[in-house]
């Protein structure tokens, strides 16, 4: 029996029945069949804790009882204001106010909304387009495949819908490069920046780790670089921290690596732990503050129906203080550690003839191949091994709950490098 779900990114010809998730513990979820499969994905990098995590759980069940939600338009509750505090308090120095929305891709409109208001708030309004990054990817809505990139990104057939923004090449200096490899990164974003800065009004990145656009890593040193030139071309700088906060490259932000505070920064995925769709898009004074003034054009025309919604708002305050409690950051280096010594120090896997690069960050790690062809029996082989592995294009990788432990990390490794044990 077909069902009428249709599934995102599926090729509706050559799909298979999906399985079907009935519950999950831990880092594992269960299928109906009775099948454990551990989960190296944490749901599209989400499920921070894993599943059924009893405080996560507890924390919506209390919050339930009293509010399940409230419009956020000329109204306020407790969890909306204390979240808002804890993001201020947790992330970098300088970012002072909380916008919410529902997702990544929203958290993102609004990040580029705000940008370009705020350059027409100073006398700016030339300055309406964005700067992104080839590899990039910002979300699926239209405002954000049009930050994508255009060649590789899976937005290309949809060209002649999107606005024109500019790009800038990927960085390809990795995490620990010299300051001559970073250079050369930086001089190419200077040239678009000096070709086009009159009308550019924010610079997007995913810093250090460019997630779904090819699980691009660099260097700390090209983002606090990257701010320079930001401060030197009055170009706003934002972080798409959707996919790299909470945790995921070994600092609580990518930010921390470099020391960098961006005008506007948006987290998604990890901050509810994953339980709820929620996103934050935080801003400075000096963007917040363009904002005050007389005209109907200063106040910031955009309120997503769910932005606030306190049980999302309290599970996201419960998953902070797990994190924080239960020293999440030495489980993620942790991970690394295995990550680093039997993925990429495995040298017969970084020879192997179809293995074009195997690199880690955090809690990531990726096997990068020639020809994605090498991996088209890669997540049957996982699920033999009771691992759920989804790779896409040339990339197959981890990004594992935080409370996966040693003995499942190295499940999930094996899993990982069975496409690569013949030949
Ligand atoms: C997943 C992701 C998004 C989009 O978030 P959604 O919640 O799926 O809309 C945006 N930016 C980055 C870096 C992401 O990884």
């Amino acid at each position: 029996m077909s069902s009428p779900v249709w599934h995102p990114y599926a090729h509706l010809k050559t799909q298979t029945p999906a399985p079907r998730v009935v519950g999950g513990q831990g880092a594992h979820f269960q299928l109906d069949s009775g099948e454990r499969l551990l989960d190296a994905t944490c749901s599209w990098w989400c499920m921070i804790h894993g599943y059924g995590h009893p405080r996560l759980v507890r924390a919506i069940q209390q919050q339930a009882d009293s509010l399940c939600h409230v419009m956020l338009g000329g109204l306020t509750h407790d969890a909306a204001d204390q979240l808002a505090r804890e993001l201020v308090r947790i992330t970098p120095a300088g970012l002072e106010h909380v916008f919410y929305s529902d997702s990544g891709s929203v958290g993102m409109e609004v990040a580029m909304k705000m940008a370009v208001q705020y350059h027409h708030l100073q006398g700016r309004p030339e300055k309406h387009r964005m700067l992104s990054l080839m590899k990039a990817y910002h979300g699926d809505t239209a405002g954000c495949m049009a930050v994508c990139d255009p060649e590789e990104g899976m937005h290309s057939l949809f060209a002649g819908y999107l606005p024109q923004h500019h790009f800038a090449p990927a960085p390809t200096a990795p995490y620990d490069a010299t300051l001559e490899e970073v250079d050369a990164d930086l001089m190419a974003l200077r040239r678009v920046l000096e070709a086009h800065h009159h009308e550019i009004a924010a610079l997007l990145m995913e810093p250090l780790l460019q997630a779904a656009g090819g699980l691009n890593m660099t260097s700390p040193r090209y983002v606090s670089g990257a701010r320079a030139l930001c401060d030197e071309f009055d170009v706003l700088l934002v972080f798409d921290e959707v996919a790299t906060g909470f945790g995921r490259t070994g600092r609580l932000f990518a930010a921390d690596h470099a020391g960098v505070c961006p005008d506007i920064m948006v987290l998604s995925k990890g901050l509810t732990g994953g339980y709820l769709g929620h996103a934050a898009t935080l801003a400075t004074d000096r963007v917040h503050d363009a904002f005050i003034g007389d005209s109907d054009l200063h106040a910031f025309m955009h309120g997503p129906t769910f932005m606030g919604n306190p049980l999302a708002c309290r599970v996201a305050l419960e998953s902070l203080r797990v994190f924080e409690e239960d020293n999440y950051l030495d489980r993620i280096a942790r991970l690394n550690a295995i990550l680093v010594e039997e993925l990429a120090g495995d040298e017969a896997l970084r020879s192997h003839p179809a293995v074009a690069d195997v690199r880690t960050l955090g809690a990531t790690g990726v096997i990068e191949v020639h020809d994605a062809s090498a991996l088209k029996d890669a997540a049957a082989m996982a699920r033999q091994r009771g691992v759920w592995l989804r790779s896409f294009g040339r990339w197959l990788y981890t990004m594992p709950a935080y409370i996966t432990r040693d003995d499942e990390m190295r499940q999930i490794i094996d899993a990982m490098k069975a496409p690569f044990l013949t030949r």
